[in-house]
């Protein structure tokens, strides 16, 4: 085994310079959500380049892909998880353009020894996680129904290298109101929108207090109006809900949903509304986190378990982390604790010399831990009796 790690690092460490080309090439032209045909096209044609076949577009979605390296027989099925969206006007300030080569390269540290393992290794490249819920639309789509094992990384800052940390629930309500325009001398004539949004916020604030500690509704406002002597017949706003759970979710989208209808009662505005796919909470698998942890350590790398129970944000890796077990882990790019994610400043990180000594490190550690999973069915069972009974039987 010891041997085998050896050999993946290796590999690795051949082909590091064009797996960090990948990631700066990725970095340097961002892409939102469900639009990555460039980072899919960089991904892809590496992978050709090395002789892979990569079906794309995957499951329906144009910048999803799957790429397959089967063992010498059945066996455990592991994919490594790739994201490639960037944020509208920051770029790459979530740093998935490292998340996307440490499968790659793990794909590829794996890739070249499977051959002696019963079992099979893929990539999934999973679009749209900032908004748009991929995995969710690609797990209704059946893109997991042929993978026991999924495994992700993600970058961090400030030097915390948080390993187990769980996500909460969360999805988006995105509400248009549409009224009648009128003269604003005589607003009697029309149907204000605008009003009709700002209600929905106020009855949301009025209600705050009777929140539990991990939920929490924050709402902007599109667009309301283009003059102010004129009643606005428009007015748009989006509300993003997380909660501790998937189910908390459903009741605080039953609450903001009576809230327009109170809204239009009032008013008269008709509201349009639109919820997004729920992401889920996460359930990191806790014998593949130490896993994780220990390899990351025999490169170096010292990681945490993160506090459960805290306000983290969320991801669609929650949904996949309920099918099968998972991991979805925090490696840091920068010692600067100044530099948040999700913004400019962290996007500049994400393609420096240290950004890019992680992103191999990251690699590699993933490569190895799904070694570990493709030599011990003693350590799947491990997992697999985990995942069991950290999954909530409603959720099966
Ligand atoms: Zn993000
Ligand atoms: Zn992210």
């Amino acid at each position: 085994m010891e041997q085998q790690k050896t050999n993946i690092i290796q590999t690795i460490d051949r082909m590091q310079h064009e797996l960090l080309a990948l990631s700066h090439q990725i970095h340097d032209h961002p892409e939102l959500g469900y639009e990555e045909h460039q980072a899919v096209a960089s991904i892809r044609s590496f992978l050709e380049d090395r002789g892979f076949q990569v079906e794309t577009p995957y499951c329906g979605l144009d910048t999803s892909f799957k790429v397959v390296k089967k063992g010498k027989g059945p066996g455990p099925r592991i994919a490594f998880l790739a994201e490639y969206d960037a944020l509208r006007g920051i770029g790459h300030g979530c740093g998935h353009n490292i998340i996307a080569t440490c499968a790659v390269g793990a794909f590829m540290g794996i890739a070249s020894l499977i051959d002696e393992y019963d079992g099979e290794v893929s990539i999934i490249g999973t679009p749209a996680e900032e908004g748009g819920a991929g995995k969710v639309i690609l797990l209704e789509r059946g893109a997991f129904d042929e993978t026991d094992y999924a495994l992700m990384m993600h970058p961090s800052g400030g030097g915390s290298n948080l390993v187990g940390r769980g996500g909460r629930a969360a999805t988006r309500i995105r509400v248009s109101f549409h009224g009648k325009a009128a003269h604003s001398s005589s607003p009697s004539n029309g149907i204000n929108a605008l009003s009709a949004a700002i209600h929905v916020f106020n009855q949301i604030d009025l209600m705050r207090s009777t929140f539990q500690v991990q939920d929490n509704i924050n709402g902007i406002i599109l667009e309301g109006g283009t003059a102010a002597n004129v009643i606005p017949e428009l007015a748009k706003c989006e509300f993003s809900l997380r909660a501790e759970t998937m189910l908390r979710i459903k009741e605080l989208i039953r609450f903001v949903t009576s809230c327009i209808e109170h809204a239009e009662a009032l008013t008269g505005a008709k509201a349009e509304v639109s919820v997004e796919p729920i992401y889920a909470e996460r359930y990191p698998n806790k014998p593949m986190c130490q896993a994780f942890k220990n390899n990351m350590e025999s490169l170096g790398i010292q990681m945490t378990w993160a506090e459960p129970g805290k306000l983290y944000g969320s991801s669609d890796i929650g949904n996949v982390s309920i099918k099968i077990p998972a991991i979805h882990d925090y490696l840091s790019i920068t010692d600067d604790k100044t530099i948040q994610s999700h913004s400019k400043e962290y996007t500049k990180a994400d393609a420096t010399p240290q950004a890019d000594e992680i992103c191999l490190k990251g690699a590699k550690g993933l490569a190895m831990t799904a070694l570990d999973i493709l030599e011990s069915s003693e350590f799947r069972s491990e997992i697999n009796a985990y995942h069991d009974a950290q999954v909530p039987k409603e959720y099966r």
